[in-house]
């Protein structure tokens, strides 16, 4: 079974987090990203809130982690700052339910590739280290453009090397971007859902983080996210393929539109 919600409050909801909850209930959605992108400003208090809100009203919660994240920064302080960052993250999500928390891993900076997967691995065992008393698990983002570090193979073998606390968020809109306008299509989408298979186990396929929106992308990948219907992207085959290989967990529509793009998913996946 997969659930279906927002990046962050619903477009027609108040801007606060409760009244975001109330209307993805209205609205018959199931999940909300708690969108900590400019910095997590909320307190013990109110995330305690925010969980016992969301569990009453049965949305679940996952969290996107600061935008201000380089684990590859060529300057050491901004690395460890970045580390702080995700811990932080981890911490208040861990408070607000939130078991998945999406992370941007960083930059190539024109450096060798392996050197900066090695690099992003020891910082992200740092993570690991000081995140093992909460209940969640960190969701490295496959990313959009292609000075981003975060191919489908980086994030699996990231997860690969570091163990269950480390685990890939699959934005499909970012991966068709990424490749120009590849993995579009109903064998493909079934192939990187294979190869999450194949890395990580069947158990990974039943636990999965995923991001889509429609997307404008160039020779050098993502420019900004679309609704579906102004897009190229195949959110149909897309809901056939992860129906068809019973693939489960949390959906979150970055669309503009947001709950309205969540809710075509989800019609499409129960029709
Ligand atoms: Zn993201």
């Amino acid at each position: 079974m997969l659930l279906f919600g927002t990046a962050g409050i619903p477009n027609s909801a108040k801007k606060d987090t409760f009244s975001g909850i109330l209307r993805l209930r209205e609205l018959n959605l199931d999940a909300m990203e708690l969108e900590f992108v400019h910095g997590v400003k909320i307190s013990h208090i109110n995330a305690q809130k925010i969980n016992t809100f969301a569990n009453k009203n049965n949305i679940s919660l996952s969290s996107h982690a600061p935008y201000y994240i380089n684990l590859n920064s060529l300057e050491k302080e901004k690395i460890e700052a970045s580390i702080l960052r995700i811990i932080k993250t981890a911490e208040i999500s861990h408070i607000s339910g939130a078991r998945n928390i999406v992370v941007h891993p960083g930059y190539y900076h024109n450096m060798d590739k392996l050197e900066v997967y090695n690099n992003i691995k020891n910082a992200l065992k740092k993570v690991v280290q000081e995140i093992e008393k909460y209940n969640v698990v960190i969701r490295i983002e496959t990313m959009g453009k292609i000075s981003q570090f975060g191919s489908l193979e980086e994030v699996l073998n990231l997860s690969q090397d570091l163990g269950p606390k480390i685990m890939p968020c699959i934005d499909f809109a970012h991966l068709h971007a990424r490749t120009i306008g590849k993995i579009n299509s109903y064998n493909e989408f079934c192939k990187v859902i294979d190869d999450i298979q194949h890395k990580l186990g069947k158990e990974a396929i039943k636990d999965v983080h995923i991001h889509v929106s429609g997307i404008k992308y160039n020779e050098k990948g993502e420019l900004h996210h679309l609704n579906f219907k102004e897009s190229d992207f195949n959110y149909i085959d897309l809901i056939k393929a992860l129906k068809d290989l019973e693939v489960e967990g949390m959906v979150i529509c970055e669309s503009p539109n947001l709950e309205e793009d969540a809710l075509l998913l989800k019609n499409l996946y129960h029709n």
